[in-house]
């Protein structure tokens, strides 16, 4: 079948009736609903890409698995160096245009060599089970979302220890399947999706082995219900000048309830092998955080043309401090994508025949981007000035009898209209000083693991002792 577009992309939802809250209330249908628009437009542009005559060629890609073309983001095995590379790629010049491409491809190779290790070391099928899936999902063009952090409870405390078991877990197992009760926590697309792919967040003991669990199923499946937060800025679509990004391209977020699922046995790819757990983030902390590194590249190319443009507006583009601001952005983004190309370049293969790239320095340039987030928003303040806090509203400006008033006074260089300085002005506050600005730094501090998973990974993968000899040697010891 071939790739489908966004229309037919909502087409597919039409079929399915999943449970969804929004704001407490119960949705009819998710795809007629205005807080989930935002949405539906981004993903359904991840299918448009591939028809995009200016990124198709690397969009779009034969799949040997079902000898087809798929899309790139969401349904590639990665095999090689070079996938590795045309993902960053593709990834950086998405993610600076509209946030997120959601690499769903990374989640079927997180899976792929997963399930292949357990089968090595448990004699299980899970790897056969998840290649079906897979077919599945890349011949349908289905889209897939990532249920794999758990709510945690006491952080200090393993799952099992605690009453309320803050996690999701297997209840039951028979000769058809198994039932798992539970909830998964931050699952962004949340409910605008087909199917489900849950996985465990952490290295687990015996103790926890029911939350060794591992499945896809649809997001209609009895007993699932989403509860959604509509995404930043979409209270009130009309404002587009108040708030551009958010109400096109604005991210739902779920909070996904497992109340008894029940889960045929061909859709499990992980069921109680608990020493197998931490394969799942293992894998996620060096396949995903490369593409989050050049994803947040692409972050801070929108920042630093965002600057850029807002400078212009106020008429110090030449300005020398401003200029070096810029640089600095200009920097920042080409640094973190060295660091995921270099991470592509470094890598190696692993024997279930997926590209994992290298996981300290894929860990290393995440972490050297994410923490520069809150400072590059920092800087679009200082850039821009007060005003993207202080300013009229779009009310104001769409009043005639204000409008004389603020056309005359708040006018900016010349080269542009007040009108065309205010959109600019608003679009800095809505990335900079807005509800959307905290999802932009929780896309870019949390999203794909919490700093320190970072710094832990690198620990462990970067050679210390070879280091501390060359110091041994120079020190004559
Ligand atoms: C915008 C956004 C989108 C996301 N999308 C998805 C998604 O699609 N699917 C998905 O599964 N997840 C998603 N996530 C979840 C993301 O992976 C987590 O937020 C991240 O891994 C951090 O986990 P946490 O939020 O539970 O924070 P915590 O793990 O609670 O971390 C909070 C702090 O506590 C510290 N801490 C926690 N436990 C310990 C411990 N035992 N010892 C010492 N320190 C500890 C951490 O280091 C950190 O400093 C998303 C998150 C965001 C912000």
């Amino acid at each position: 079948m071939a790739i489908k577009t966004s229309k037919q992309y909502i087409e597919d939802l039409k079929e399915l009736s999943p449970s969804v809250f929004i704001r407490g209330q119960k949705i009819d249908n998710v795809w007629k609903d205005p807080r989930l628009q935002s949405t539906l437009n981004l993903v359904g542009m991840n299918h448009d890409t591939a028809f995009d005559p200016e990124l198709k060629d690397i969009a779009v890609v034969h799949e040997p698995l079902v000898d087809e073309p798929v899309k790139r983001f969401q349904h590639r095995i990665q095999r090689t160096m070079d996938d590795s590379i045309q993902k960053v790629k593709l990834v950086r010049e998405v993610t600076q245009q509209r946030i997120c491409g959601w690499c769903l491809s990374n989640t079927l190779c997180i899976l792929w060599a997963a399930t292949w290790e357990t089968d090595q070391k448990h004699d299980t099928s899970y790897h056969e089970r998840f290649v079906e899936y897979a077919k599945y999902l890349m011949k349908n063009d289905y889209d897939c979302f990532w249920c794999m952090m758990d709510p945690k409870g006491d952080r200090s405390k393993s799952f099992s220890a605690q009453e309320t078991k803050p996690g999701l877990r297997i209840i039951k197992k028979d000769s058809k399947g198994i039932t798992v009760r539970g909830v998964k926590v931050s699952t962004s697309y949340a409910c605008c999706s087909r199917e489900i792919m849950a996985v465990p967040c952490k290295a687990l003991t015996e103790d926890d082995k029911d939350f060794a669990v591992s499945f896809g199923i649809p997001v209609d499946t009895k007993g699932v219900h989403f509860i959604v937060r509509e995404a930043p800025q979409r209270e009130n679509p009309e404002n587009d000048m108040e708030c551009p990004m958010g109400t096109a391209i604005g991210m739902v977020e779920g909070t996904t309830i497992f109340d008894d699922v029940f889960i045929p046995w061909d859709r499990v790819f992980l069921c109680q092998e608990w020493d197998m757990a931490e394969r799942f983030p293992y894998f996620f902390a060096n396949i995903h955080r490369q593409s989050k590194c050049s994803c947040l590249a692409g972050h801070t190319d929108l920042a630093c043309g965002i600057a850029a443009l807002v400078a212009d507006v106020n008429g110090i583009p030449f300005k020398g401090h401003i200029r070096d601001k810029i640089t600095r952005l200009m920097m920042e983004a080409e640094t973190a994508h060295g660091c995921a190309l270099g991470a592509a370049v470094d890598g190696h293969m692993h024997p279930s025949g997926i590209y994992i790239p290298s996981t300290s320095i894929a860990n290393s340039g995440l972490n050297y981007i994410k923490n520069l987030a809150g400072e590059q928003v920092q800087l679009l303040h200082d850039i821009a000035g007060g005003i993207i806090v202080t300013m009229p509203t779009q009310d104001d400006y769409n009043n005639p009898e204000l409008k004389k008033w603020l056309d005359q006074y708040l006018c900016g260089s010349d080269k542009y209209t007040t009108e065309e300085r205010l959109r600019v002005l608003h679009l800095v506050q809505e990335v900079a000083a807005s509800k959307f600005t905290g999802n932009f730094l929780g896309w870019a501090i949390n999203a794909a693991g919490s700093p320190i998973t970072g710094e832990i990974l690198t620990r462990e993968h970067y050679d210390l002792q070879k280091r501390i000899g060359i110091a041994k040697q120079w020190a004559g010891i």
